[in-house]
């Protein structure tokens, strides 16, 4: 295919298309053309020799009945007919019969005439033929008339019904060739004719069949350039109409990857550029404590241990931040096994609750809980489902103000459901969708210290458990997150 959307004509759909049906039409008619030639011979030859052998017979009979009434005049009657038709014909005497033909019924050439001419011998068998009683048909190339001649004879029978003389017809079928040839003409003209007319039927048939093949082959090539917002814009009910709707979902599909492939470009340049920043702060910190200690600016004791324990916590921010980011990348990486064991979820939240005690006594923050049952079982990884709630305990006790509550809710149905909440700042509804994003995080005075990471560690936890995380919240009422888990029962 080249490259500048050009087709040589002779490889045109047009082209193809018109020579095909042209070979067609030709065929047709040449096809038409010899059954004709070969049907029309046949019969107008048939029908001349039914005649000649029709006449013949009249004139046999009319002779004999002039032979037994010895009446004269009966070349008239022959000369009638031969007028009458344009026939050579003759009545030749019988030279070995017992009761010879009158001489005044023969046309003139004698039986020996024509035996005297050498050309005279298709005839002279076919006298002979009639003389000895049933008579002959010949159709052949004539010497003498230069061309294709049909011969008839027939016997005259005298009295006691011997055979006297012999009629012979001689006529030309030139005439007849001469017709045919003429309609012959006529059918050639008719199919110049129709193969004028066939071009523009044609070029409206294939031009129907070739624009939206060329206006599909267009969108491909833009497609393949890179125009994912090419269509075919061709609305038909065949298959063409099928094929160009197939191009277009094509073109759709191509389109949508186009966007998910720079969304996800974007994504990744975001992640770095956040964890760029994130770790920025601190080393900038450690690198500006560390370069005024070593310059020996400080001396007091007391200062150079608060710059340590400044540097200590740049350190272990940095250290969380990277753990996070090691356990979401394990986290989402598919040929990463969670370990699998029966979890009892009552007993992480115990866990949990004690870690979390001491920070809510901070605030006077209550943790109630209600557990259905006394055992929650699922299948999973203790201390992976520990750190994604811890996460959610975490900022639900971060998010609140002091003297409030968190209620924690074990319910157990056809799944286990856990709903965390609490009464804090909760959460705006324009950010409610990116809560779970990856470095998302409030500008929030009691978020000083979050990474944006927990929700992401989170949500990626509970998929891994086959199981989903969700979110209420309305601001200035609190926040309720929902986990469901598929039940682990033990195999009776
Ligand atoms: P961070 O480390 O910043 O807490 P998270 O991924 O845990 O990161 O949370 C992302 C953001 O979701 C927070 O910055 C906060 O804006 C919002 N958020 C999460 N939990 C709550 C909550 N219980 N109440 C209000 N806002 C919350």
């Amino acid at each position: 295919m080249s490259k500048d959307n050009k087709v040589h004509i002779y490889n045109r759909l047009f082209f193809k298309l018109y020579l095909n049906y042209s070979v067609m039409l030709l065929v047709t008619a040449v096809l038409i053309c010899l059954i004709f030639m070969k049907l029309y011979g046949d019969m107008t030859i048939k029908n001349i020799k039914e005649q000649m052998e029709d006449r013949a017979n009249k004139l046999s009979a009319i002779a004999s009945e002039y032979i037994i009434s010895g009446k004269e005049g009966f070349l008239t009657d022959l000369n009638l007919i031969s007028e009458v038709n344009d026939w050579d014909i003759w009545s030749i005497s019988n030279p070995d019969a017992i009761n010879r033909m009158s001489t005044s019924m023969e046309t003139g050439d004698t039986y020996e005439d024509f035996i005297a001419i050498e050309e005279y011998a298709p005839y002279v068998e076919s006298i002979n033929k009639a003389f000895q009683g049933p008579g002959d048909y010949q159709e052949r190339d004539d010497k003498v008339y230069e061309q294709t001649i049909l011969i008839v004879s027939k016997a005259i029978r005298g009295d006691g019904q011997e055979v006297v003389g012999a009629i012979l017809i001689v006529t030309k079928v030139k005439d007849q060739k001469e017709l045919i040839e003429k309609s012959l003409y006529m059918i050639v003209m008719s199919s110049v004719v129709a193969l004028g007319i066939s071009f523009v039927i044609v070029i409206i048939f294939a031009t129907e069949l070739s624009l939206p093949i060329s206006r599909m082959r267009t969108t491909a090539l833009e497609l393949a350039a890179g125009n994912y917002k090419a269509k075919t814009g061709i609305k038909r009910d065949d298959e063409l109409g099928d094929l160009a709707k197939t191009v277009d979902i094509l073109s759709e599909k191509l389109l949508e990857n186009d966007v998910e492939r720079k969304k996800l470009d974007q994504m990744r340049l975001d992640f770095f550029a956040n964890i760029s920043h994130e770790l920025r702060t601190p080393i900038t910190v450690i690198r500006a404590y560390t370069e005024t200690l070593s310059d020996g600016v400080v001396q007091e004791e007391e200062k150079k241990q608060q710059y340590y324990e400044r540097m200590l916590s740049e350190c272990k921010s940095m250290e969380r931040l990277v753990g996070d980011l090691l356990l979401l990348s394990k986290m989402q990486n598919p040929d990463f096994k969670i370990e699998s064991e029966p979890v009892n979820l009552n007993q992480v939240f115990e866990d949990i609750i004690r870690s979390a005690g001491a920070i809510a006594e901070k605030k006077n923050i209550k943790i109630a809980v209600t557990k259905d049952s006394p055992v929650n079982m699922i299948l999973g990884d203790y201390d992976r489902l520990r750190q994604m709630f811890m996460v959610i305990l975490d900022n639900a006790i971060k998010f609140s103000d002091e003297n409030k509550s968190v209620h924690i809710k074990i319910e157990k149905s056809d799944k286990i459901m856990v709903s965390i909440k609490d009464e804090g700042v909760g959460i705006d509804p324009t950010d409610i969708h990116n809560i779970f994003e990856k470095f998302y995080k409030s500008n929030l005075r009691q978020n000083a210290s979050g990474t944006g990471l927990g929700l992401a560690i989170a949500k990626q936890i509970a998929i891994r458990h086959e199981g989903s995380i969700d979110v209420k919240s309305a601001p200035g009422e609190g926040s309720e997150f929902i986990f469901t888990f598929p039940h682990f029962r033990e195999e009776v």
